[in-house]
């Protein structure tokens, strides 16, 4: 139960906020502040501060125009301080995180008389947090700067691996950045640097954690990243984004971040949450390419060990290393022909399926496929996939060995090899060792049989009990052919859990001391169930719906035009589209156009009238954050511009006046029945007696549109149109479930 002091603090942070920027208190964020108060306010805990009881979790959809951010911060920071809990917010994108960071929050807190947001002593502290790889390492610029001047740059610089051709140019912006370091002007921070710095340049100076020496590192007081850990650690609140979170629990959680027990966790745009948390527990492995740098890994131990004669020890190690790469290397080669019979079969076998061009929302692939049925292998390949996972968790092991070897070699003030060496051969290790972790994942998921998959045989849930896909759902596993380094074909092995609800609950909900979830977008069909299911969230999750603060009947109108054709006719849904769309944008305003299929995006562009072309921008054309910046140019200046796009612009991008006028969706975005993913899940589901359609496709569906459809009206004052191109909305039973979920524009069906 809230207490009555926490309540006037927030109360009192409220009514600041809404003096200060002379605003009405809006209905929807009242009743947001309301529902996270009580309900983290309800946590009970031990002596030890653990959560004791079963709540704490806390779903909000919170309608556009909500103000959801100073609801969740106002009413989650007090609470949090209280109980001596971090805060971790995590953002959709890295460029939210930057703009709430630098903008958003401080001007909410300072609003509401909390402070700054930039230290402790001035209200609440607030850190970003980055992974690894956007700091630089000071150890990897000494090593760069040294090589390139060939100083003392040691024996073990694995040129291939750790890659490194710097031109003049390169060198002069590592020294400046060396510079910059030794006068505390710059944090090491990449996104800070003044000037951009292409991947290949800035990759030589990050580590990962693997090649990282951490306490034994003689840069660790100057550490970039280590410093920006230590702020983490003294803040009260982290803002963070989904990818970060993820990666973070993939490693077990409080490595990156505070650890969960200690952390009330706010996800903003939690919509995305599932598909990210998939991403990352997710895996691949090349076979050629990983059968080649097994054999590198061998040549250059042969190469090195000339250097090692003072240290058997360490010599030893990296033979047998050398070894068992050698025999997992054999076992790779011997298993490439039985992935290649997949993947030579025209004809379906038991269902599985070969596929080619899918035409998905992401966009088409050219690479041949094969989606193993119910994502199981069969006995072969789980057989020699126990093998390979053998060899390569050896290898782990000898690897993780010859780690701490050369690190309590670091700690000797006389061993017979040079710091400089130690230090690159640790680094040459950590390569290795991130790489054979990931491929063995990949490999021990082809070896085990999904127990809960189930066979066609098992007995079917009742026909309202939902089968639990957080627990048993099933692996997707399939194989694509692409090509690989120097033009070769190559066989890629995926996997990826089809449901991140047993993700979710295993390393989150049952871990972390309190969570917040909430979007413009949560609810499908009316309910928040698929959202339910897809993040496992327990039942003691709270789940609320407040309205946002848009009057949209009266600012937006949806229009679903009859074209005489609907999407079951591909061919002729696209000529249809690309006939109209030209006459339904408006070319002097701004208007966003999304597809559902890359190859349609294509056929509709090649088709456009040549003098539109200069006001059309399309995806793929220059990257997204360059798209909206010409988009947005082109507006200031007066001119029109229509951004064709998929995807990525139809969530998440904020087109608010001018920017936006007109969003024209091509078809309803169902997910492609032939993503591996949607597809075992969608077999698993069918087989359990469940509908696919109803329970996975129509939710997806519904999510999918009602964020297209939320870019139109960003602000209280935005106007505009919405036009969906696909007939089906209204004519099946099932669009009348979709229409009921979009927000309530005035409605042209003519
Ligand atoms: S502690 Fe790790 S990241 Fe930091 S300088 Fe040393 S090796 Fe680089």
């Amino acid at each position: 139960m809230l207490d009555s002091e926490l309540k006037e603090e927030i109360q009192q942070g409220y009514r600041q906020f809404l003096s200060s920027n002379k605003l009405n208190p809006r209905l929807g964020q009242k009743q947001m502040i309301a529902a996270i108060a009580n309900g983290l306010g309800e946590i009970e805990e031990d002596d030890a501060g653990n959560r004791t009881s079963d709540n704490g979790i806390c779903v909000v959809e919170a309608g556009t125009g909500t103000g959801k951010t100073i609801a969740y911060l106002l009413s989650t920071l007090p609470i949090a301080r209280k109980l001596g809990k971090q805060v971790v917010v995590a953002t959709g994108t890295v460029a939210l995180q930057e703009q709430l960071v630098n903008r958003d929050i401080p001007s909410l807190l300072k609003s509401a008389g909390w402070g700054s947001g930039k230290s402790s002593g001035d209200g609440y502290s607030i850190a970003l947090a980055k992974g690894r790889g956007r700091y630089l390492c000071p150890l990897r610029l000494e090593q760069c700067l040294d090589t390139a001047t060939a100083k003392d740059s040691g024996a073990f610089l694995f040129d291939d691996e750790i890659t490194f051709n710097p031109t003049s140019h390169i060198i002069a912006s590592y020294r400046a950045m060396d510079k910059e370091l030794k006068q505390e002007s710059w944090a090491g921070d990449r996104d800070s640097w003044p000037e951009s710095i292409d991947d290949v340049d800035w990759q030589p100076l990050t580590v990962d954690r693997r090649q990282c020496t951490g306490r034994r590192c003689r840069y660790i007081r100057e550490c970039c990243f280590f410093k920006a850990r230590d702020e983490l650690e003294e803040s009260e609140c982290i803002v963070a984004n989904h990818d970060l979170v993820m990666a973070d629990l993939a490693l077990g959680g409080g490595v990156i971040l505070p650890a969960p027990e200690n952390t009330i966790y706010i996800f903003d745009e939690g919509h995305r949450i599932s598909a990210t948390a998939l991403n990352h527990f997710s895996g691949q492995c090349r076979l050629k390419s990983t059968i080649n740098w097994l054999g590198r890994i061998q040549k250059q131990i042969a190469g090195q060990l000339p250097l090692l004669v003072n240290t058997p020890d360490l010599a030893n190690r990296l033979e047998k290393t050398a070894d068992v790469a050698s025999a997992s290397e054999k076992l790779l080669g011997v298993s490439y022909p039985l992935f290649e019979k997949f993947l030579d079969q025209n004809d379906t076998d038991n269902g599985a399926r070969e596929t080619r061009g899918a035409n998905n929302f992401s966009g088409p692939s050219d690479d041949i496929r094969w989606v193993f049925p119910r994502g199981d292998p069969g006995d072969e390949v789980r057989e020699i996939a126990e093998h390979i996972s053998e060899h390569l968790s050896t290898l782990v092991s000898l690897l993780d060995t010859l780690s701490n070897q050369i690190g309590e070699a670091m700690d000797e003030p006389h061993y017979p090899l040079l710091r400089v060496d130690l230090e690159q051969l640790f680094q040459q290790v950590g390569v290795w060792q991130s790489r054979v972790e990931d491929t063995q994942r990949l490999w021990q998921s082809y070896s085990q049989s999904d127990a809960h998959s189930g066979s066609k045989n098992d007995s079917k849930g009742s026909s309202d009990e939902k089968p639990n896909r957080a627990t048993k759902s099933p692996n997707a596993r399939w194989l694509t052919l692409e090509e690989g380094a120097g033009g070769n074909m190559d066989i890629r092995l995926s996997a990826s859990p089809t449901d991140a609800g047993g993700i979710f609950q295993a390393n989150l909900w049952q871990r972390c001391f309190g969570a917040v979830i909430t979007s413009a977008t949560l609810r499908t069909l009316g309910s928040f169930s698929n959202f339910q299911q897809r993040c496992g969230l327990p039942e003691y999750a709270q789940c609320t719906a407040v309205e946002g603060a848009f009057d949209f009947a009266r600012v937006g109108v949806l229009a679903v035009p009859d074209i005489g054709v609907d999407p079951s006719d591909a061919r002729g849904h696209t000529d249809a589209l690309i006939e109209k769309i030209p006459e339904l944008i408006d070319w002097n305003e701004g208007s966003l156009v999304l597809f559902s299929s890359k190859r349609q995006m294509d056929l509709v562009c090649e088709q456009l009238p040549a003098e539109y072309l200069d006001r059309v921008l399309v995806q793929g054309q220059w990257g997204n954050q360059e798209i909206v910046r010409r988009h947005k140019e082109a507006i200031d200046q007066g001119d029109g511009s229509a951004i064709f796009g998929l995807a990525s612009f139809a969530e998440g991008m904020d087109f608010p006046g001018d920017y936006c006028r007109h969003v024209i969706i091509a078809k309803i975005p169902f997910a492609v029945p032939d993503d591996p993913v949607y597809s075992t899940l969608s077999e698993w589901l069918e087989q359990k007696g469940s509908n696919p359609f109803m329970d996975l496709m129509l939710p997806d569906a519904s999510l999918r549109l009602h964020q297209a459809c939320g870019r139109l009206i960003r602000t209280e004052t935005d106007t505009g149109r919405v036009t969906i191109l696909d007939r089906r909305i209204i004519t099946k039973r099932y669009g009348k479930q979709l229409l009921a979920d979009l927000p309530p524009f005035g409605r042209d069906f003519s």
